[in-house]
Formats: C-alpha cells, sequence, structure tokens
C-alpha cells in the first residue's frame, strides 16, 4: 500500500482568513472594477509599509517595471543595466520599451548586484556611444542590495536606479524598508510572493508627478476631458479593486508572515550547518532578509549535488527548485552583454530553493530535513 503524502510546495499562497470579509465589502460598494475604496485603501496601507509617500496598484510586478522604465524616459537606443540573476519578468519591459539590455554579475557576499561590476559596465556601455537609461537591481530572495553604492554610483552619471523589491516585500535596508533609496520601486503580489493578490504589483516612489503619470498610462492614458480624448500611446494596466481588497485581507498578516519565513531561514540553517558542503545564502550586514525563499548551496564536498536533493525531494511530493538560470544564460538573451557572470553561474550550478511558505509546520519542516540528511549522508 502507498501512503500519498500531501505536497509541500515552494512557496504556496497563505490566506490571513480576512481576505473574504475585503472582498465582501468590495462587492457591497459594487467596485468589481480597477478603481474602488479597497485600491485605494491597499495603496496608503503600501505607502505606510515601505515609507515611500505615494504607491500605485497595477496588475503585476511586470507591469510596474514597464511603467517606470516608461516614465524614466527609457526607449530605442537606451541601454538598461539590470542584475543577470534574477527572475525574466525584471527585464522583458526593457524590451517592451524598445532599450538594450546590459546584465551585471552579483556579489558573492549578498547575491545581489555587484556594484564594482556596475560602475565597470556603464563605463562599457559608455565607451560604446550609448546611453544608459536606468539601472535595475533585484532585491533577491528578499534580500535588498546595496543601495547606498547603487545610488552613489548611478547619481555620479545621474542615472535613474529602479529598484525590483518584487521578492523583498518586508526586508530592510539600514532600518528602511526594501525598495527606499530608489527613484521608484517594484513589488509583487503574485501568488508565490510573501503576500498574494492572486496576481499584482506596485509602484511606489517619493515623487508624486511620477506615480500620477503613472496611474494615467496605466488607465490608456485618458486624457482630462468628457469624452474619450487620448495624445499618448498608454496601458491597460491597473489593479483589480476585488484584488486590492485580497491585499488588504494580506496586510493584516505581513509582519508575522515574515517574521514566520525568517524563523524558516534559521531552521534550515541550524539542521545543515553541521553537514559538509552546505551553506545557506549569506545574510548582508546592511539589513534584514525576508527570506522569501531559502537558499542552499550545496558544493562538491558534499557528496551530493542539488539536482540529486531536487529529485530526492521530489520523490517525496516535496517541491523545491534550483536557482534563477542567470539572464545571460537564457537563449532568448544569447546576445546581450554581461559584465561579469561566473558567480551568478556558480550558484544555479550549486543552488536549490527550499520550501519556504509561511504556512510550512514544523513537521513539514522535519519531513524536508529528513529527505536532505538521508541524501546527504
Ligand atoms: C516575481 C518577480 C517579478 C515579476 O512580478 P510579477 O508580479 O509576477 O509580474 C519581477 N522581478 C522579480 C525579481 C520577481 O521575483
Amino acid at each position: 500500500m502507498t501512503v500519498t503524502k500531501d505536497r509541500i510546495f515552494l512557496s504556496p499562497p497563505h490566506m490571513s482568513g480576512q481576505e473574504l470579509e475585503f472582498i465582501k465589502e468590495a462587492f457591497a460598494s459594487n467596485y468589481i472594477a480597477p478603481v474602488g475604496p479597497q485600491l485605494t485603501r491597499f495603496e496608503k496601507e503600501f505607502c505606510r509599509l515601505t515609507g515611500f509617500a505615494h504607491c500605485l496598484g497595477v496588475s503585476s510586478g511586470t507591469a510596474a517595471i514597464h511603467l517606470a522604465l516608461r516614465l524614466m524616459g527609457v526607449g530605442p537606443g537606451d541601454v538598461v543595466i539590470a542584475s543577470t540573476l534574477t527572475f525574466i519578468g525584471s527585464v522583458t519591459p526593457v524590451t517592451f520599451v524598445g532599450a538594450d539590455l546590459h546584465f551585471v554579475d552579483c556579489d558573492p557576499a549578498t547575491w545581489n548586484m555587484d556594484p564594482a561590476l556596475l560602475r565597470e559596465a556603464i563605463n562599457t556601455v559608455h565607451a560604446s556611444g550609448k546611453r544608459v537609461g536606468a539601472v535595475i537591481p533585484t532585491d533577491l530572495y528578499g534580500q535588498c542590495s546595496d543601495y547606498d553604492a547603487l545610488r552613489t554610483i548611478c547619481n555620479n552619471h545621474q542615472i535613474p536606479l529602479l529598484i525590483d523589491a518584487a521578492e523583498a516585500v518586508g526586508a530592510t535596508y539600514k532600518g528602511n524598508h526594501a525598495g527606499r533609496g530608489g527613484d521608484a520601486a517594484v513589488y509583487s503580489f503574485n501568488g508565490n510572493k510573501i503576500i498574494t493578490t492572486s496576481g499584482g504589483g506596485m509602484l511606489a516612489s517619493d515623487n508624486l508627478d511620477f506615480i500620477e503619470e503613472a496611474r494615467r498610462l496605466s488607465q490608456q492614458a485618458r486624457d482630462d476631458a468628457p469624452h474619450y480624448e487620448h495624445t499618448t500611446i498608454g496601458y491597460n494596466y491597473r489593479m483589480s479593486n476585488v484584488a486590492a481588497a485580497i491585499g488588504l485581507g494580506q496586510m493584516t498578516v505581513v509582519d508575522s508572515f515574515v517574521t514566520r519565513l525568517r524563523e524558516i531561514y534559521r531552521f534550515y540553517q541550524k539542521e545543515f550547518e553541521s553537514l559538509p558542503g552546505f551553506s545557506l545564502m549569506p545574510e548582508a550586514e546592511y539589513g534584514e532578509s525576508t527570506h522569501w525563499l531559502t537558499v542552499m548551496l550545496v558544493d562538491e564536498t558534499s557528496g551530493t549535488d542539488p539536482e540529486t536533493i531536487r529529485l530526492a525531494l521530489e520523490a517525496e511530493n516535496i517541491e523545491s527548485r534550483p536557482v534563477w538560470k542567470p539572464m545571460h544564460l537564457q537563449p532568448v538573451f544569447t546576445n546581450v552583454p554581461c559584465t561579469g557572470g561566473p558567480v551568478s553561474e556558480k550558484l544555479f550550478e550549486q543552488g536549490l530553493c527550499l520550501p519556504s511558505g509561511s504556512a510550512l509546520t514544523e513537521a513539514d519542516l522535519e519531513r524536508i530535513v529528513r529527505v536532505i540528511k538521508s541524501v546527504a549522508r
């Protein structure tokens, strides 16, 4: 007889139980639209969480990046410098605005954009006679990039800094919330992220004009007239008020989710510290990661490898994933230049993202660790 064990997912949605109440409010007001009181309130609460003066709810994190690049004036002929170790949604909007990409490798101490390599990449782009339209560092797996170092370099060249904090809701950099320090920041509420609206994103900035113009572009760029008047091309990117109602429910638990994600990281850390060849993604001193996903490195001295572990977990109905495949290794970006590369290539080879959902129980965690230890011997 086979015993079917419940599947443990990598990072499944985790509802607080409040969401349906907020959705009921949305239904009662009949704002089943990309506008409404729940959306306005969700944006306000997100401003309070992040410390940004203005937030705009949109249909996805990818849409938020697209809007930001457009408003930063990035277009054909420009180059956007971005982290190579990231999810593709971070960089596809660069192609939407017709600009070129240039990737940058990460710092092994943080796994985020290496400031020294950013400086080198800017020089390379400038030497080719092109303009750098924006820099997009990703706050990987919930850990902030070194904003001060990146900011100084961008300021020297007057390049806008757009922080991709899609995975970093709740993280801090020198006491401030993830994303603070960029000209603008984006967050994602996709189903697998720290909090979810089923799908959605947020664009945040202290610049009111920037957010107001993003709001206009996100609603088909309608001019101020009683009829439909358009002087520019926009998008249909606004967040649904019903999705925002889910977001309000999630905002009631975001702090406890982040606390739990950090506990999960510590649990794995304690379990693996005595295993030779095993280590976890390092924590930068300048801030506190959310550990959206706990990522493990397995090197040659371990006697095993990440793919063997992944398959062993899968055989026990447990989901795990390799680290993001670097963008400069993606077939779709074969012609895109990259400054550096070996650091993220090694992390891709040796890394494995472990189940990290905030709803994981102690029994789940024990089950996961038992499988990994059985492979590690
Ligand atoms: C999830 C994610 C995005 C895209 O967000 P969506 O809401 O899925 O469009 C962008 N960048 C990073 C680093 C992400 O993890």
